[in-house]
């Protein structure tokens, strides 16, 4: 397949690029060239369009999808509320199904063609998210979350259940295909036990797994958790202790971190998961951009729907710059940390993350809002500050047309 289009590419943190009039030739699902002339009359013709990496969701609750948008002042108002008692309807295979469906198809036309997903507590909730995923060909990280202990009765797991159906459900499904893998999900150190966490920290460890949690994201979240936790210094302390962090390891949030707790996730080359929607629907307040970037700490942008409102990360990219009370973030920096950041998160990015010979082909086609008009930089600008106007054409995963 040939196809012409135009390429808006992320380069670096600080960098993009546009490339007018090219010709992306893609085979067995990966590009193998990409050029500036063709020999071949036979090409896919989009030169009215521009072709974008597929935007890379770093965390997100698809089990949360329907109660997007549900207001509450606080987290754990709002997990107590409407995410539990949401997350048990998942229990049902014919909703867990459903959902799943949803999700993934609302996400794809949104742009993303991979996401780092939590599933409700529920086993099979988590094996039909996958199946579903395997079936519609989207490239997706999905966990069961974890919870043993300071959650309603009516999904608390027993310790040894959790850890071992999460077992189950790794061997069944992680990289079963190119593009699913299994991830090891504790919710939060609030709902797991220090044995639940060691257990996991242990086999992820060994299993070269990825794992997921909560760090930080709530005034109210961080002190009950260090009363729960009185011998370790810190929150970020009490993930260290139980050999929960590390290079693949996902953290989300990492808002009211010391500079202690930073050194940390640098030492174990943790990776953070920003969600600014979330953070201020929340009102759990500003991520430490600035900090973390000077660590060196890997990030990238997630949508945290259902704390988020939306699946959009274009929507996410704004949130990103609207957010940051006193550091600028360039159209740049946010595109990045939409996409090729999402993919170094992942330890992927020589797989996805932008439109480059032999990755994948997980490519996003959009209306062209007029390139003769702006330079690179205005036209990722309009791209993520009038999001609303975006027209999202087509996109594809490993080559595979989704829409
Ligand atoms: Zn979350």
């Amino acid at each position: 397949m040939i196809i012409k289009t135009n390429i808006l590419n992320p380069v670096s943190q600080q960098k993009a690029e546009f490339i007018p009039e090219v010709f992306i030739s893609i085979s067995r699902g990966k590009i193998s060239s990409i050029s500036k002339a063709t020999l071949s009359h036979d090409f896919i013709d989009h030169s009215d369009l521009i072709c974008i990496p597929g935007f890379i969701d770093t965390h997100v609750h698809l089990s949360q999808f329907y109660i997007r948008g549900s207001h509450s002042p606080t987290l754990l108002h709002w997990l107590n509320t409407y995410t539990f008692i949401e997350e048990f309807r998942s229990k049902e295979p014919d909703f867990a199904r459903k959902v799943a469906q949803d999700f993934f198809r609302d996400s794809i036309k949104k742009g993303t063609t991979t996401s780092v997903i939590y599933t409700a507590p529920l086993k099979q909730a988590c094996d039909i998210a996958f199946e579903v995923a395997q079936n519609l060909g989207v490239r997706a990280v999905i966990g069961k979350t974890m919870m043993d202990s300071g959650c309603p009765d009516f999904l608390k797991e027993n310790t040894n259940t959790s850890f071992k159906e999460s077992v189950e459900l790794f061997e069944k499904w992680n990289k079963k295909t190119d593009l699913l893998e299994y991830v090891f999900s504790p919710r939060f150190a609030l709902t797991s036990s220090a044995e639940l966490m060691q257990l996991i920290g242990d086999f992820a460890k060994a299993n070269d797994a990825f794992i997921q949690t909560h760090l930080s994201e709530n005034h109210e979240e961080i002190k009950t958790t260090l009363q729960l936790f009185p011998d370790c210094e810190s929150y970020t302390a009490i993930y260290r202790k139980y050999n929960l962090l590390g290079p693949k390891t996902i953290l989300g949030h990492v808002l009211h971190v010391d500079d202690n707790e930073i050194d940390i996730l640098r030492e174990t080359k943790s990776k953070v998961a920003h969600c600014p929607d979330s953070n201020f629907f929340l009102k759990s307040g500003m991520f430490p951009l600035k900090r973390l970037q000077e660590a060196g700490i890997d990030l990238a942008l997630a949508s945290d729907v259902a704390g988020g409102t939306s699946l959009s990360m274009l929507n996410v990219m704004k949130m990103c710059s609207f957010r940051q009370n006193d550091y600028v973030v360039s159209p740049q920096e946010a595109f990045y940390y939409a996409t090729l950041g999402g993919a170094k998160v992942l330890g992927k990015e020589d797989i996805i993350g932008s439109i480059e010979e032999g990755k994948d082909a997980d490519l996003v086609f959009i209306k062209n809002p007029d390139q003769n008009k702006y330079n690179c930089s205005e036209l990722l600008s309009k791209l993520i500050y009038v999001n609303e106007e975006v027209e999202i054409i087509s996109a594809m995963v490993a080559g595979r047309k989704m829409f």
